[in-house]
């Protein structure tokens, strides 16, 4: 939780675990619980945390990078297909963690049929591994040269 804490430089509001590590045991995505302890609806099941990964995903929303991909999902029917399972995926993992009828069958990061946000594409391709996040996968090579999760370069957090 210091860790977290030093990451987002606030305190992690819901955690209930770590769903990625980077190779040196830092966290990189933190599975969250679908309502907030004050009672608010919160769809993001993964959020991003490391500091590095934010920033390369930042970088890459900057350049455009989501307005191409969603006019790929518009001319791709399997990637269509698979983003949308991806979403589907996306739903049944939360909905172990108990219903919340605000938010049923709304996932996050614009899936299933829009790219509004990679760092929540990249949290979930982390979190489930490879196959599942198609975007999330492409967003993590793309990112590959400055970030990765299995090559270390975390800064010396002070926590
Ligand atoms: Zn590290």
């Amino acid at each position: 939780m210091a860790v977290l804490r030093a990451q987002l430089g606030r305190h992690p509001r819901a955690v209930i675990g770590v769903a990625a590590r980077c190779v040196c045991g830092n966290p990189a995505v933190v599975k969250t619980k679908p309502r907030l302890d004050d009672g608010t609806p919160f769809p993001t099941l993964y959020y991003l945390t490391h500091p590095d990964a934010v920033g390369a995903v930042s970088t890459l929303e900057a350049i455009g990078t989501m307005r191409a991909m969603q006019d790929r999902l518009a001319e791709d029917p399997e990637l269509a297909a698979s983003y949308r399972a991806a979403h589907e995926s996306y739903l049944a993992e939360r909905a172990l963690l108990g219903e919340v009828p605000e938010i049923t069958g709304i996932s996050a990061g614009g899936m299933p049929d829009r790219v509004k946000c990679l760092h929540v594409l990249v949290a979930h391709a982390l979190a489930a591994g490879p196959g599942v996040n198609p975007l999330g996968d492409e967003a993590l090579e793309l990112i590959a040269p400055s970030w990765s999760i299995d090559r270390c370069n975390c800064a010396v957090l002070d926590v």
